[in-house]
């Protein structure tokens, strides 16, 4: 490693990455393929901005940016200090562990900006670069595997040595002329518990991901009514889902991460739902400024609220989904109605029965309808 990549990597450690590494701008065949047939298999369906364009400009990288020489890829662990929570015992929803901090892509940008300007400090000219952070069309597992920042572990995320995959990745195209680094020669072996643990089976062989069954996608990218078959399995997730990388080996060993900013807001490893159940717009705004949550909306996320309340099935919570199928819009109300099913207790099903009364959206109708049916099925066979 020639003094240039020493000087890169240093000063990547110095603004605070736990990770930096090099690679080329060859294209990356093998991962359009794959990208491209899992969008064709439906794996994807849901998420239209992942299209075969966007695929086919990301796996040639000199596309984005003609005069480019190199790609420089950074990383940060997320794997923070956690602390006591503070909800509700009975109303806990869990947050997965890259979204108890500030939103990853503000940061992360604004670290990259700073790298990138205090490189042409250091060199005493102007580098070229282009950034991106999870928003562009790039790559980005592809070339930190490239880059042997880590490999692709069977759950489809990146496994670092040292931090796991509890990282954000940032990558940086340069006109730089770097020596790229070799990829790791690691794999999983014959590890499969992300696979055996996944609640959706989501993960349908290795390497692939179903999205559509994936919790991660149904709780943060999925606009409409969560299927119904697949609300059980939910568990008490509102945003996100942990348990392909909690279970993983890697990550047990994996050494904690050093950025503030993404260390846990308070009240933000679960949230109370109860709590969720009654926010305005405004005070969604106000409680999720610059944190990812953002991304599901107040109505995904009393969504998932509702969900989850009804897989915890604490009568505790009937009030409260009582109020939503009264007021919430209707995507809320039809799965407050479906909550409100599996808690069962009489109260719940006197609003059931009210609601129906006077419930006009009907897709809320058939919600409330089978809610009350299927409740009355399992007191028949109970
Ligand atoms: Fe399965 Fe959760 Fe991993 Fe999605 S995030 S693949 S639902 S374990
Ligand atoms: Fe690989 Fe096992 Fe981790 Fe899955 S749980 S990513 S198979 S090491």
């Amino acid at each position: 490693m020639s003094e240039l990549e020493q000087a890169v990597k240093r000063l990547g450690k110095e603004l605070g990455f736990d990770l930096v590494r090099i690679t080329s701008l060859q294209p990356f065949f093998r991962d359009e393929d794959a990208a491209l047939q899992r969008i064709r298999q439906g794996l994807m369906d849901g998420m239209p901005w992942f299209s075969e364009e966007r695929v086919r400009k990301a796996a040639h990288p000199e596309i984005l940016m003609p005069d480019a020489r190199s790609i420089i890829v950074l990383a940060m662990s997320y794997y923070t200090r956690e602390d006591e929570e503070d909800a509700l015992p009975g109303s806990r929803g869990r947050i997965a562990r890259y979204a108890w901090g500030d939103d990853y892509h503000k940061v992360m940008k604004e670290r990259l900006h700073l790298f990138v300007g205090r490189l042409s400090e250091t060199l005493d000219h102007p580098v070229k670069a282009r950034i991106f952070v999870d928003d562009g069309p790039m790559l980005e597992r592809a070339v930190a595997e490239r880059a042997g920042l880590g490999w692709f572990g069977k759950n489809t995320m990146i496994l670092t040595p040292t931090h796991g995959s509890w990282i954000f990745l940032g990558e940086v195209i340069t006109d730089l002329v770097l020596e790229p680094d070799k990829p790791l020669l690691k794999n999983c072996g014959q590890c499969t518990q992300c696979i055996d643990k996944c609640p959706t089976g989501a993960i349908i062989a290795p390497y692939v991901i179903d999205a559509p069954r994936c919790i991660s996608y149904l709780t943060i990218e999925h606009r409409g009514p969560i299927p119904r078959h697949l609300r059980p399995l939910v568990g008490d997730w509102v945003f996100g889902c942990d348990i392909c990388q909690e279970v993983c080996p890697v990550n047990r060993r994996a050494e904690k991460g050093h950025e503030k900013a993404f260390t846990k807001r308070s009240g933000f490893g679960v949230l109370d739902l109860i709590s969720i159940l009654g926010m305005s717009d405004e005070d969604f705004r106000d409680r999720f400024h610059n944190s990812p949550i953002k991304r599901a909306k107040r109505v995904g996320l009393q969504r998932n609220a509702c969900v989850a309340l009804g897989n915890i099935g604490n009568p505790i919570a009937v009030p409260a989904l009582t109020d939503a199928l009264k007021e919430g819009d209707s995507l809320v109300r039809g799965h407050a109605a479906w909550a409100l099913g599996r808690i069962a207790t009489w109260e719940a099903l006197l609003a059931l029965e009210l609601a129906l009364a006077r419930e006009e959206d009907q897709e809320v109708r058939e919600e409330l309808v089978f809610a009350l049916e299927t409740t009355a099925a399992s007191a028949r066979s109970g």
